[in-house]
């Protein structure tokens, strides 16, 4: 896939490593043996599967003469604390808007990506309630702000749009580079599957490189047919976009809804033993509403033989680790 006709940013050096995980593999006792790509070690303040994505939206603010990014995301974003790091890295201002999903979940003083925010000083935070149309809010924001003469640009909450979403494309193709550079035959890959372009890049990018490897989103929040639904839409519009001629079908996109749990970014019981288990075995730092659930959701189809005895089962690790020192009492 050719990449170069977009504005694109290199905020990224070096592929992100793919390491094995013995002693979890071990520890499940299923004969299936795990990988893991670190994308939770990308650069940006505390890293995390954003920058990829930001690689493509900072680029495009910045030829469009943007001064000024808007973005919007829950009260623990980390969508939001590294768009605010890579505004901060392009001299640019960053507003932010936060929703609280979960009703008085916003503490101005909690820890975690909130504290983080004030750390990599944000120009101004808007709380809203729960089910506010973000778009909106942001668009007012925008305005306001043109008004005293500033050039906003929105970025869409996660960077999840087409543009956003050709950073995952492009990280699938560096998956394969490596795998092949490994003579590493994957046969599922498992990702989070939450504002949907990190899933719907995947998807098209595995696509456009033909890769023929099983991909499975674990949801974070909605119900598996309206997931399903949005990560197929962002995953036609990113196909589009890169001028794939075979395009992606309805049936390249799979999501399990099973490990969401009581909602978006409640604690579950499953989350926490892995996010335990990845520490405890391979000391490797989840985080409690993307990453962890995901993680649960893997071991719990390795628990239920999903996959073929003896297959090689690679984890992608969106990063977000902030966040669990904003939940340690789920872990105490
Ligand atoms: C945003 C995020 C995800 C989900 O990625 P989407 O592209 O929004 O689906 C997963 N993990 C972490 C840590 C995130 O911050």
């Amino acid at each position: 896939m050719n990449f170069t006709r977009f504005p694109r940013r290199k905020y990224i050096q070096t592929p992100t490593p793919i390491e094995s995980m013995p002693a979890l593999s071990r520890a499940l006792g299923m004969d299936i043996n795990l990988y893991i790509k670190r994308d939770d070690l990308l650069p940006g303040a505390a890293g995390g599967n954003k920058t990829r994505k930001l690689e493509f939206c900072l680029a495009d603010a910045l030829e469009k003469g943007a001064d000024t990014i808007i973005t919007c995301g829950a009260v623990q974003s980390n969508h939001c604390r590294l768009a605010l790091s890579w505004s901060v890295k392009e001299n640019m201002d960053c507003h932010l808007i936060l929703e609280e999903r979960v009703k008085e979940s916003y503490k101005k003083d909690a820890s975690g990506n909130n504290f983080l925010f004030e750390l990599l000083g944000v120009k101004s935070i808007e709380v809203v309630k729960g089910g506010t149309d973000m778009k909106d809010a942001m668009e007012n924001k925008a305005d306001a702000l043109r008004a005293e003469g500033r050039k906003p640009y929105i970025i869409p909450g996660g960077a999840s749009n087409a543009i956003g979403a050709m950073g995952y494309a492009a990280c699938a193709e560096e998956i394969m580079g490596q795998l092949n550079d490994l003579h590493l035959n994957v046969d599922h890959i498992i990702v989070p599957s939450g504002s949907a372009g990190t899933h719907a890049g995947m998807a098209v990018g595995l696509k456009g490189i033909n890769a023929g490897i099983a991909l499975s989103g674990i949801n974070v929040s909605r119900p598996k047919n309206i997931q399903e639904k949005i990560v197929y839409q962002l995953a036609l519009e990113t196909a589009e976009k890169l001028g794939l001629k075979w395009g992606v079908a309805r049936e390249d996109i799979v999501c399990f809804d099973n490990y969401v749990g009581p909602g978006y970014s409640l604690p579950t019981d499953a989350m926490v033993e892995a996010v335990k288990l990845f520490a405890g075995t391979e000391a490797i730092l989840l985080d409690p509403v993307y990453s962890g659930k995901a993680a649960a959701g893997m071991i719990d189809l390795v628990r239920r033989n999903f996959f073929k005895k003896g297959a090689n089962v690679l984890f992608l690790h969106t990063g977000g680790s902030p966040a669990l020192y904003a939940y340690m009492d789920s872990f105490r």
